[in-house]
């Protein structure tokens, strides 16, 4: 996949920022245990961006949401990210306590370059989910240029992430810019052989993303809860596992399309299983063909992840969406860490979408060995649909 390939999109790199205001929309949206933020990723993820601004000589206006507030809840405040940005960024990080209004306007007003200020929760407003235009306007005062780095609300078209471009010049940040590359690459024109690698709870979920691979796929992987409607619809029992009847015709028929086309498909031939999921329940793996009644399947086994390691030996790009087991529970987490072992091994392009599927592979310890790992679960996931992003959609074109 070249490293040159743009994504039509003007960037941060294309815009004179020297002695500009600079409203960023950051995804820093990080778990927190009261006010300690527990992992920061997102929060380093955005660095970059931050980073080439500053040092650009702009002075930055950071935004974000953070959880799921309805109204101002304390508890999401950004002030534990507006520390952790000082220590990671080496200044001080002021947080507007509103993100509009007056005081958050005097605040925009009086910075410096070099300086940075975090503007609080967006969605302490409910006009942020309804993109609202006034609020817009409002969230776009005082700044000059809009960067859009949030690949991981770039599927949502609010006001931070549509409603804004409607008022500034508005251009991709550099996280933003190295997502939209990658995934657009694999829905575009992947190295070949490509293979999909295809896990998780529901099938449903997954449905419209299999369908707009499938024509490009040469091998298809399926794994976890998902896998289960598909051995059903092979006519294997399943037991007590997690299955949605209603998706058993379209798994037939996805199989049958797959066939046609030439595809590799390939299902667990051996899974693990037990009565509960829980940490202490007894497991035992099984021949696909041997699901005793009552019993859930919970992963795949280690024969399967050999087979699907086979299959992938020879291809060139891989993507991996969703877990192959309930990994959250470690006799469940074998297959999905199998997987990830195996990929990590492959000389491939291996991108992976999807929040717990990211989570999978930093348990492994072996994200360093992946070609991209996204920062955003369903924005990924709507990209491998093929469906635009108004996140992204709405930034300026490149113009030759
Ligand atoms: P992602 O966030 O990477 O897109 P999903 O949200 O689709 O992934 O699915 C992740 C969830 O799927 C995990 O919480 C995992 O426990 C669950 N899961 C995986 N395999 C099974 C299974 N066999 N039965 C029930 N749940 C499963
Ligand atoms: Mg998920």
């Amino acid at each position: 996949m070249s490293e040159q390939l743009g994504i039509g999109k003007l960037t941060t790199r294309d815009i004179d920022v020297a002695g500009k205001t600079v409203l960023v929309r950051a995804d820093l949206n990080v778990p927190l245990d009261g006010d300690r933020i527990t992992d920061d990723t997102r929060i380093r993820g955005s660095l970059p961006t931050i980073r080439l601004l500053l040092e650009s000589g702009a002075a930055v206006v950071l935004c974000s949401h953070l959880g799921r507030p309805k109204g101002v809840t304390p508890e999401l405040s950004l002030g534990p990210v507006a520390k952790r940005l000082g220590e990671l960024l080496s200044t001080d990080v002021e947080l507007s306590v509103d993100c509009v209004g007056a005081q958050a306007r005097a605040l925009v007003d009086s910075l410096e370059p070099g300086n940075v200020l975090l503007l609080e929760n967006l969605r302490f407003h409910p006009e942020e989910v309804q993109n609202d235009s006034t609020f817009s306007r409002q969230l776009a005062a005082g700044a000059d240029f809009f960067v859009n780095d949030a690949f991981g609300a770039a599927h949502r078209a609010h006001a931070s992430t549509e409603g804004v471009t409607h008022f500034l010049p508005s251009v991709a940040g550099l996280l933003m810019e190295k997502e939209v590359r990658y995934l657009s690459a694999l829905v575009a024109d992947p190295p070949r052989p490509f293979a999909a690698l295809v896990g998780g709870a529901k099938v449903s979920t997954k449905i419209p993303a299999l369908r707009h691979l499938l024509p490009g796929l040469n091998v298809l992987l399926v794994g976890g809860g998902m896998a289960n409607t598909f051995l059903k619809a092979q006519g294997h029992a399943v037991g007590s596992s997690l299955v949605e009847d209603d998706q058993v015709e379209i798994a037939v028929q996805i199989l049958a399309d797959a066939g046609e086309k030439g595809v590799n498909v390939r299902l667990p031939v051996d899974v693990v299983v037990a009565e509960r999921m829980a940490e202490d329940a007894r497991v035992e793996t099984v021949a696909v063909s041997a699901v005793p009644a009552g019993s859930m399947i919970l992963d795949v086994g280690p024969q399967t992840v050999e087979d699907y390691g086979q299959a992938l030996a020879p291809t060139a790009t891989v993507v991996w969406n969703g877990p192959m087991g309930v990994f959250e529970m470690s006799p469940f987490a074998g297959g999905s860490l199998g997987m990830a072992r195996v990929l990590s091994e492959l000389s491939a392009v291996t991108v992976v979408g999807g929040g717990e599927t990211a989570a999978v592979v930093a348990i492994s310890g072996l994200a360093e060995r992946f070609t991209h790992i996204s920062t955003g679960g369903g924005a990924s996931l709507e990209m491998l649909e093929g469906k635009p992003l108004p996140g992204v959609s709405s930034l300026m074109d490149v113009t030759n």
